[in-house]
């Protein structure tokens, strides 16, 4: 994608500091961390999003994630990683290359990633988890 700001990083186009890569994946720094060592994991090839890519990207992602996380916590001190995916405008997803953000956590960090529960949260689990198993009319 010749307009793709993730793909010029991985042609060399635009400079990152790269963390990892193998053939098929590459980590670098994010230009706006939230927190120092903040990661993106991308597949060298373009696709959008976790709805678009091929089976075969988000394994390699997910080996990418053992490795970076490793790193982070071997050489960068980190006592766990939070990993977060947006897919979808409406999920916040700003670059249209699917991409995974991994956070390095420390033990008493002050950070908190929970997610804090809206109104309207009903309790009505059976009927929730049939309309997402698609049977709501079975
Ligand atoms: P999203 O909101 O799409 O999940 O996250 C996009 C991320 O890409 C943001 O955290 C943003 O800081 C990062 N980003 C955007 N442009 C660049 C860039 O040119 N270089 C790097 N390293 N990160 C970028
Ligand atoms: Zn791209």
């Amino acid at each position: 994608m010749s307009d793709c700001i993730f793909c010029k990083i991985v042609n060399g186009e635009i400079p990152c500091y790269k963390v990892w890569e193998d053939e098929n994946v590459l980590a670098f720094l994010d230009a706006n961390p939230a927190v120092d060592g903040h990661t993106l994991v991308i597949p060298k090839e373009h696709d959008q999003d976790i709805f678009t890519s091929a089976d075969e990207i988000l394994k390699n992602i997910g080996v990418a994630f053992k490795k970076v996380g490793n790193l982070l916590k071997n050489n960068f001190g980190a006592d766990g990683v939070n990993i977060v995916n947006n897919s979808g405008k409406d999920a916040q997803q700003e670059v249209n290359h699917i991409h995974f953000h991994i956070l390095p956590r420390f033990k008493d960090d002050g950070r908190d990633l929970k997610f804090v529960g809206g109104e309207n949260i009903g309790d009505n689990f059976e009927e929730i988890a049939k309309k997402i198993r698609g049977e709501e009319n079975a």
